[in-house]
């Protein structure tokens, strides 16, 4: 760093661009300002300053010059001075990051107040009342945030003052009561901290800073980095903002507003206010807000500016906002505006919204939602009543239809989760120490606050099922326990249901069904239709923007003719991987496959195979009939033989079982023999693939004939079948060649004695890291590669992909080895790799030749941007994600 290095901008001196250093927050009150908007004028500590704080454990040393000048520079421009004792400037400290984290960090109001200046700011505001309350929230939040006091010890005493003037609000306090709530609230300081309670002004503005700093490693912003995937390494803003006074009276008070309705995307006037308030009042539900559209007939003149700016901000960031804002004796004052946060519905009808008015194209339309945002609109909804009773109905604060059991704290969501338990989390109102909690619970349901309270936002920010202000409900959390009004009780266990969609709530499981998003790919609903909801003709309009956009094709992973049939209706345009194992499980199908592997001679093995064969072509016949026009890749078998015979230690029990009953049976016997004989230790990098083709003499070529005959048959019936044969677990091409070789030799014979010609392409999956790295010898043989991502990833790392997970992922996860288990997002650095250089190697031995992936991966959004940027031609994925991958796949190509 050089000397003259720039630690602290002034508000007028950014803009929103400036996210990165200046943090979201700070970006946009610069923004807002450089608009001539009213923003109370303020500066920036860049995100540069904490980095340089967290790693050295001190602010730079320029810091402490750069803040003194830019704390003149906004004292003379408020003609007052930090903490003056006859007429104090008194300011905000408030962090803000450059990804939004509502409410992870830590903000201290009123900074300069002191034994003195709370008389000075008393005298010129005309209030007794009103400084005492702006102090005793200073050293509150001051002793919490800053000096690290359980802020329930403020609470508890300003509840007991609170009882002893026999109120529940603090409206109901005066002067003398709050000078009293100061008192008693320096007393918790020196009792907690040994020390006093900072006089100096400057020193508390310090404090402040660093203690902003400090909340960047707090546990719960940590928690929440990990879950958004925001780096931890970025570091935190800090804004010092000249204070505005929204408690100076019932003509001042404070709100939040979004310029649409964040769970519908409905244009409207939505927020919530509160008068004679302060701060995180109104999101804290310390008392009932009231509807931003009252703020009309409280302050005409405040709610037509406000209504004024709003669609101005709408305008210039083409976006929904949201805002925070505090009116002061009438006078408007814009304290922050951000990019809101949506549900995933709001997401895509807002996209759209935002196309029909000409703020943006669809290609942005198409930038602005992901494939997450369309996985949760795929999610079921609830059939309404059942045999459910209702119990009450709340806001609809995140939709999305969540059952689980009541449990009323952070930790039991925690432990119940863990124990397998889907829950619900029951709180009165969440805070950010509830986050862990809400990330463990289907779903969230609040007694108090509206839809910008705590529990909505991050709720909403995390795609989970929030109903919020069920203000009937008497939530007993020490009791463990809520009331509904019909005198129902609910206790810890109970299994509760709760629909975000409408904010009802019912005792007991109700059913669900379908989302209108799945019945339209199912093709049940006409997004042309009159009475179709918003939320389907936007994803229509947006689906159908990126499939005209996107180079990868999407195909899909299916096994049977039902998943072949739903995944073509949602768009698939092939099958990428149909694995044929299952076609070995059926009732019918053990007896023979247990023949096949316990057969004594190549007679018996080809007996037991030949009545296999008509079975596997009737699965394929149906199969290519769904399929009809659309390429088909078929493995050949892939698992190990033993997991089609019982378990080793169960059949030992049953035939000692059957020798002490003196009945020993000859065929439980041979198969043990059998099932002993296969064990493997390792399983996973075993007789499987490729091997078994090469070591079960006559098991591949039947499954070669049952698809070219089944190929066959369906081009007599006048169908286009279009079979790809695939060869598992390749790692040479000498493997590959021996069973090309046999594959070509049975499909000559059947196209001969059918007298039809099927020539179905040829290919492996490239899934054993040997076989990416000799991909080009291997391309002599294939015509196409298909990507085994699961297996790649699992042999990449040397992870066994059933084990690891439960193990000790979450340790890789903490230490941040990785930000996202790598079976779930493709693994770029290592894997990804291997898949460059295999295709790569690939395409320049065959210059035609078809590249695809079949893994998990095919259906995860990142990883779909991934295979775009290396040029496969196809992901394939599970039928539910194949609109998930369209989509992704759209956005790549953007
Ligand atoms: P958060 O990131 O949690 O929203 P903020 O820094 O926005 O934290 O501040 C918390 C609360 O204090 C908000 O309600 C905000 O509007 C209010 N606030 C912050 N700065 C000021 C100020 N200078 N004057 C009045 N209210 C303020
Ligand atoms: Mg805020
Ligand atoms: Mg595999």
């Amino acid at each position: 760093m050089t000397s003259r290095a720039t630690w602290v901008y002034d508000f007028s001196e950014g803009n929103k661009e400036q996210k990165d250093l200046l943090g979201g927050k700070g970006a946009n009150l610069a923004e807002m300002t450089n608009l001539g908007l009213p923003v109370p004028p303020g500066f920036t500590i860049t995100t540069d300053a904490c980095r340089y704080y967290l790693e050295h454990g001190g602010t730079p040393e320029e810091l402490d010059a750069q803040v003194t000048e830019h704390l003149t520079a906004l004292e003379k421009a408020m003609g007052k001075s930090l903490g003056d004792p006859d007429d104090p400037l008194l300011v905000s400290v408030r962090s803000g990051a450059a990804a939004s984290m509502p409410g992870m960090m830590e903000t201290v109001l009123n900074v300069g107040l002191n034994d003195e200046s709370v008389r000075g700011l008393a005298a010129q505001a005309g209030s007794e009342r009103f400084a005492w309350d702006s102090y005793r929230r200073l050293i509150q939040m001051f002793g919490k945030t800053v000096l690290g006091i359980d802020g329930e010890l403020f609470d508890d005493a300003f509840d007991e003052v609170k009882r002893e003037q026999g109120t529940e609000s603090d409206l109901d306090l005066d002067a003398e009561h709050l000078s009293d709530v100061v008192a008693r609230f320096k007393t918790i300081v020196r009792e907690q901290c040994d020390r006093d309670f900072p006089m100096d002004p400057r020193e508390q503005m310090d404090l402040a800073i660093n203690a902003v700093f400090d909340s960047w490693n707090s546990d719960r912003a940590v928690i929440y980095r990990r879950r958004e995937r925001i780096p931890s390494d970025a570091g935190t803003a800090v804004n010092v903002c000249a204070m505005v006074f929204g408690n100076l009276g019932m003509d001042s008070g404070t709100g939040v507003a979004f310029t649409r309705d964040p769970g519908s995307g409905a244009q409207g006037v939505y927020g919530d206010y509160l008068q004679n308030a302060q701060g995180e009042d109104v999101v804290a539900g310390i008392r009932n807000t009231v509807p931003l559209v009252d703020l009309q007939g409280i302050d005409r003149g405040a709610y037509d500016q406000l209504m004024g700016i709003m669609s101005r901000l709408e305008g210039h960031y083409r976006d929904l906002c949201d805002i925070e804002f505090t009116v002061e004796r009438n006078r408007l004052w814009m304290l922050q505006t951000r990019v809101g946060k949506r549900t995933a519905a709001a997401a895509f009808v807002i996209a759209t919204q935002l196309v029909d008015e000409g703020l943006i194209d669809m290609d942005e339309a198409v930038r602005r939602v992901t494939g997450d945002q369309l996985a949760q609109l795929m999610f079921p909804r609830f059939v309404s009543g059942g045999d459910a009773t209702q119990l009450t109905q709340g806001m609809n604060a995140s939709p999305g239809a969540a059952v689980g059991r009541a449990v009323f704290s952070s930790e039991e969501a925690v432990r119940w989760a863990d124990r397998g338990e889907d829950v619900v989390l029951v709180r009165r109102e969440t805070n950010p120490d509830d986050l862990s909690g809400m990330i463990a619970a289907q779903g969230v349901l609040t007694s108090r606050g509206g839809k910008t309270s705590h529990a909505a936002v991050v709720a909403r920010g995390m795609g989970k099922t929030c109903v919020c202000g069920a203000e009937e409900l008497r939530v007993d959390t020490k009791g463990r326990k809520f009331t509904a009004p019909d005198g129902t009780v609910v206790d810890e266990g109970d299994v509760i249901s709760i629909d975000g969609s409408t904010g009802r709530v019912w005792l007991g499981e109700v059913p669900v069904e379908p989302s209108s998003v799945v019945r339209y790919f199912e093709g049940e609903i006409d997004p042309a239709a009159e009475d179709t909801d918003d939320i389907v003709r936007s994803v229509h309009r947006i689906l159908t923007h990126a499939d005209e956009q996107r180079r990868l094709d999407v195909r899909t992973n299916a096994d049977t003719p039902e998943d072949s049939a739903r995944a073509r209706r949602f768009g698939a345009q092939g099958i990428g991987l149909c694995r044929t194992e299952h076609m070995f499980l059926g009732s019918d199908r053990r007896k023979l496959v247990e023949k096949l592997i316990l057969a004594d001679g190549d007679e018996d093995r080809q007996s037991a195979l030949d009545a296999l064969e008509p079975l596997q072509r009737q699965d394929f016949l149906e199969i290519f009939e769904a399929m009809d026009g659309l390429p088909v890749t078929v493995r050949l078998l892939d698992p190990p033989l033993h997991e089609f015979l019982p378990d080793l230690t169960e059949l030992s029990v049953r035939v000692a079982l059957a020798e002490e009953r003196g009945e020993p049976d000859e065929g439980n016997l041979r198969l043990l023999a059998a099932v002993r004989g296969m064990h493997e230790s390792n399983p996973m990098l075993g007789l499987r693939g490729v091997r078994l083709g090469l070591v079960v003499p006559g098991l591949f070529a039947m499954q070669v004939r049952a698809i070219a005959e089944a190929a066959c048959e369906r081009k007599l019936a006048g169908g286009d079948p279009r079979p790809e044969i695939m060869i598992p677990l390749v790692g040479a091409v000498q493997e590959l060649e021996a069973i090309r070789e046999e594959t070509q030799r049975v499909l000559a014979e059947v196209c001969e004695s059918c007298g039809i010609d099927v020539q179905p392409l040829i290919g492996t999956m490239i899934e054993v890291p040997r076989a990416a790295l000799t991909a080009g010898e291997i391309a002599g043989s294939a015509e196409f590669f298909s990507f085994g991502t699961n297996d790649l990833t699992q042999m990449t790392w040397g992870f066994s992909r059933d084990d690891v997970e439960a193990a000790f992922f979450h340790q890789y996860l903490d230490k941040g080895i990785f930000g996202i288990s790598p079976f779930e997002s493709l693994d770029r650095d290592g894997v990804g790799r291997l898949v460059q250089i295999a295709a790569e190697a690939g395409r320049s031995a065959r210059p035609d030749l078809k590249l695809g992936i079949c893994g998990e991966h095919g259906g995860d959004p990142d990883s779909v941007h991934f295979f775009h940027e290396v040029g496969l031609d196809y992901v394939s994925c599970s039928p539910f994600r194949v609109p998930v991958a369209r989509l992704e796949a759209g956005r790549a190509a953007l």
